[in-house]
């Protein structure tokens, strides 16, 4: 088995940084991409802001390769958009020699197994390799590996608008927006209208933000805001006290324009219906508050993950958060105020199916708080213990900038090290 490939679904920043781990560890490796390039999730929202600066966004294994070339790394205190990740960074990434003819793009994985056996097979389970079962150009081809990084990402299984969490038809999903909008390149679709933004995590607040400057231009346009915190504060994070300026200011600013009146902010609003009135929309809470005359419904709470295609492996997921059981109680928002998290890698990440891991934001399940850097120390670790390198694979370090939110607890370097993050999804954190 050993001459088979680690399979890595997803060429996305973390299942790249995987591929660059597993070159310079000598790995043979394979990137299943389901897009027409590499990035394709950050590109759909390309036109946001990141947060974090290129300092947490560019893998360190990837930026060895990538020094190789006459590579020009991106100023370490700037702020890409998710277009500039994909063209500054992953673009260049995977188009190194060293990466030529292992990304196969177009390429949708639609189911995992082992070679002659199903789930219930124990004997020789470890020792068979896996199949992957993937489509492309309308024809499923078959795959073997000897490892899988699932690092498929949770983008494209948005959350519902609902408070109990269930979409409860099709035909909604398609009627709502579940993505963040390119808001300025669509104005004519927004200005005067009345526009709702469901969650209060950053896409929200970037979706607001950027609804608050049509409204400058055009005053009739009515921007509602709701959410099921209890206090809008909650959703504006660490402001000031954010070591990553960028995030504060989402938060800042979103501040602004609900005190000044800009937005309607409907809060502790838990969302039983959307119905079509003569009006537009109306959107219905458990209370019978109502938010009425809506023309377009903007829901941004959050993804979760798809675990449609790995039923026939033997997975291990919390009932809650839906990550593995060893990471859940550190990335719970119902049991931590905003999110603490402690670096983990492999051991974290284990499932019971010998040498499968799922990584990056997917590894969160609906925890709403993954980093990129996160993920990164997350494949560097699994690649270490794939390729038997089983020392380097415990030794998991990493700081996280702190949201200013919660209380931090710096130990000494090595060690266990509590910090604090914010999310992008709901926003869920009780903090
Ligand atoms: C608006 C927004 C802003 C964010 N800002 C920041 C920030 O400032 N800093 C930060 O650290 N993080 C940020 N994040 C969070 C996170 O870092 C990103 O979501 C990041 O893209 C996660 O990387 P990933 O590789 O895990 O998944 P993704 O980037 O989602 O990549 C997954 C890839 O898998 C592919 N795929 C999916 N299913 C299949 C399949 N079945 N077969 C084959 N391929 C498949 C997809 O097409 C995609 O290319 C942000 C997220 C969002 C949404």
């Amino acid at each position: 088995m050993n001459h088979l490939p680690t399979v890595i679904i997803g060429a996305g920043p973390i299942g790249l940084a995987a591929a660059a781990h597993l070159y310079e560890r000598n790995e043979d490796f394979l990137v299943v991409e389901k897009g027409g390039r590499v990035g394709s999730n950050l590109l759909e929202w390309g036109h946001i802001q990141l947060f974090s600066p290129w300092e947490y966004n560019i893998n360190s294994a990837a930026k060895k390769l990538l020094h190789t070339t006459d590579w020009r790394e991106p100023a370490a205190d700037e702020l890409p958009t998710g277009k500039e990740i994909v063209e500054e960074y992953l673009e260049p990434l995977s188009s190194l020699p060293q990466f030529s003819g292992k990304i196969l793009l177009l390429t949708e994985v639609i189911a995992i197994t082992r070679i002659n056996k199903d789930k219930m097979k124990s004997s020789f389970r470890e020792e068979s390799p896996f199949v992957i079962y993937a489509k492309t150009n309308g024809k499923t081809k078959k795959l073997e590996a000897k490892a899988i990084i699932d690092a498929s990402g949770t983008w494209n299984n948005p959350n519902p608008p609902f408070a109990d969490g269930v979409w409860r038809d099709e035909d909604l999903k398609k009627r709502v927006i579940t993505t963040i909008p390119n808001i300025k390149a669509e104005e004519e679709k927004y200005k005067n209208k009345h526009i709702a933004v469901i969650g209060s995590g950053h896409s929200a607040l970037n979706t607001l933000i950027d609804l608050s400057h049509v409204k400058e231009q055009y005053p009739k346009t009515k921007i509602s805001w709701v959410v099921r915190k209890e206090r809008a504060q909650e959703a504006f994070g660490g402001e000031e006290s954010d070591t990553l300026a960028a995030r504060g200011a989402l938060g800042t600013k979103t501040h602004n324009i609900v005190d000044n009146g800009v937005v309607h902010l409907f809060s502790n609003f838990y969302v039983e219906a959307i119905e079509q009135g003569d009006e537009g929309y109306n959107i219905l809470s458990t209370e019978g508050i109502e938010v009425h005359g809506v023309d377009e419904i903007i829901v941004n709470t959050g993804a979760r993950p798809n675990f449609s295609f790995l039923t026939e492996l033997r997975l291990e997921v919390d009932s809650a958060v839906e990550s593995t059981p060893k990471l859940a109680p550190l990335i719970d928002p119902n049991l931590h105020s905003c999110g603490t998290v402690r670096p983990h890698g492999e051991e974290e990440l284990r499932h019971p199916e010998h040498n499968f891991y799922i990584a990056g934001v997917k590894s969160y399940g609906r925890a709403p708080t993954f980093l990129m850097t996160t993920g990164y120390e997350q494949v560097r670790s699994i690649v270490a213990y794939i390729s038997g390198d089983l020392e380097a694979a415990k030794k998991v370090e990493l700081e996280l900038p702190e949201t200013g939110v919660c209380k931090v607890n710096l130990a000494p370097k090595n060690q266990l090290q509590i910090v604090s993050v914010h999310g992008f999804g709901d926003g869920s954190c009780g903090c």
